[in-house]
C-alpha cells in the first residue's frame, strides 16, 4: 500500500501554496515545493527551509519535471487579473503545458493529482449559485480568457487523464480567496482595499461597486476527482467590502470610483451543496474575522 507520504506542490511559495506545504510538513509528510517565483516568493516559505523534509526547486511548470513523488497539488499559476493580465500567452502556457506536464508526470510515477482549477471557469454566469453542474459562460478572445481558458483547458486534460490513464485526480473549483501572505501588490480586491485603506489612500471601486464576490479565507480539505466547488457562499458586492475594510482599519480612506475592466463577472457565489456531502467541508471564519487576521498581516508588513 502507497504511504503518500512525498508530495509535490507547484505554486508552492505563492499565497495558497505557501499554507499548503505548511500544513503538509505540520502532517509529517516530504514536501518537494517548485516554484518560478513569478508571483510567489522566498519570504512566503522562508521558515520551512530548514525543514529536512521540504525542499524549494526553482522551475517553471511549462517544462518537463522529473522527480519520484506519491502525490502532486498543482497550484503554479498566476491567480490575480494585474498578473496574469502581464504575460498572457506564459499564463495560459503555465495552465495547459503545466497541466501536461504534472499529468504526465502523474502518470509515470502512478501519482494522485489536485488541480487548483477557479470560479473563473463559471465566467460571467446567469446561473446563480453556481453549482459544479453548470458549464459556464465565459469569452473565449477577452483579456480574462488567458487565465479563464487556460483552468477550463486544464481541467478538460484532467479529466481526459482520468479517463484514458485511470489517473487518480481531484479538480477543485476555489472561489476568491484571501488571507496572510497574499502579494501587497497583487492587485486583487482584498488585498488592494486593506492596502489602500492601511496607506490612507483613496479606494478605487471599479464600476459601481454592485458586483458581488464571496470571500473565503485560506483552507485546504481533499479526495475524489470532483470537480467540486471549494469558497463562502456569503455572498457581499465589492461596495459592502469597501465600507467594511474602512470600518475594521479606521483611517481616512476615500472610496473612489473607477471603470470596471471588461469581462468583470457582475456575480458570484458558489453552490458548496457536494463539498458538505463528499467532503464534510464549509469554511469557518467570517469575512470580518478573515478580513482582521489579513489586516494584521499587511500592518506589519507595511510596517517593515
Ligand atoms: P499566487 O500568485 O500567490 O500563487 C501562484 C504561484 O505559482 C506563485 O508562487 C507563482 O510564482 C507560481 N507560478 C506561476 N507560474 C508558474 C510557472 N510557470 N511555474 C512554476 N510556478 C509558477 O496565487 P494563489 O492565490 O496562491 O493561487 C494559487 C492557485 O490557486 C492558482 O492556480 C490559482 O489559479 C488558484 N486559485 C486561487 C484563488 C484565490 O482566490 N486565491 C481562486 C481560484 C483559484
Ligand atoms: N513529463 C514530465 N515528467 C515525467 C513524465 C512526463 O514532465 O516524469 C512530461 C513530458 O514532457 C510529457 C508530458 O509530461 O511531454 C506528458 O506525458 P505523457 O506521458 O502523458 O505524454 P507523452 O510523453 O506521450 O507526450
Ligand atoms: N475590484 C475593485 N477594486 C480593486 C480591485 C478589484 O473594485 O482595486 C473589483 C473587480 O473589478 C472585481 C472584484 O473587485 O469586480 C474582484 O476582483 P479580483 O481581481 O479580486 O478577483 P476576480 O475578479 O478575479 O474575482
Amino acid at each position: 500500500m502507497r504511504e503518500d507520504n512525498s508530495v509535490l506542490v507547484t505554486g508552492g511559495a505563492g499565497f495558497l501554496g505557501s499554507h499548503l506545504c505548511e500544513k503538509l510538513l505540520e502532517e509529517d509528510r516530504e514536501v518537494i515545493c517548485v516554484d518560478n517565483f513569478f508571483t510567489g516568493t522566498r519570504r512566503n516559505v522562508e521558515h520551512l527551509v530548514g525543514n529536512t523534509r521540504f525542499e524549494l526547486l526553482r522551475h517553471d511548470v511549462t517544462f518537463p519535471l522529473y522527480v519520484e513523488v506519491d502525490q502532486i497539488y498543482n497550484l503554479a499559476c498566476p491567480a490575480s487579473p494585474t498578473h496574469y493580465q502581464f504575460d498572457p500567452v506564459q499564463t495560459t502556457k503555465t495552465s495547459v503545458h503545466g497541466a501536461i506536464n504534472m499529468l504526465g508526470l502523474a502518470k509515470r510515477v502512478r501519482a494522485s493529482i489536485l488541480q487548483a482549477s477557479t470560479s473563473e471557469v463559471y465566467g460571467d454566469p446567469e446561473v446563480h449559485p453556481q453549482p459544479e453542474a453548470y458549464w459556464g459562460r465565459v469569452n473565449p478572445i477577452g483579456i480574462r480568457s488567458c487565465y479563464d481558458e487556460g483552468k477550463r483547458c486544464a481541467e478538460t486534460l484532467f479529466f481526459d487523464y482520468y479517463r484514458q490513464h485511470r489517473l487518480d485526480i481531484k479538480v477543485l473549483r476555489i472561489f476568491n480567496t484571501y488571507g496572510p501572505r497574499m502579494h501587497p501588490n497583487d492587485g486583487r480586491v482584498v488585498s488592494n482595499f486593506i492596502v489602500q485603506t492601511l496607506r490612507g489612500e483613496d479606494i478605487t471601486i471599479f464600476g459601481d461597486g454592485k458586483q458581488t464576490r464571496s470571500f473565503c479565507y485560506v483552507a485546504t480539505p481533499a479526495d475524489f476527482p470532483g470537480p467540486v466547488n471549494i469558497g463562502n457562499p456569503r455572498e457581499f458586492t465589492i461596495f459592502e467590502l469597501a465600507e467594511l475594510v474602512v470600518r475594521i482599519v479606521g483611517g481616512k480612506s476615500k472610496l473612489v470610483f473607477k471603470p470596471l475592466p471588461s469581462d468583470d463577472p457582475r456575480q458570484r457565489q458558489p453552490d458548496i451543496s457536494l463539498a458538505r456531502q463528499r467532503l464534510g467541508w464549509e469554511p469557518k471564519v467570517t469575512l470580518e474575522d478573515g478580513l482582521k487576521e489579513t489586516i494584521a498581516y499587511f500592518r506589519a508588513l507595511l510596517a517593515q
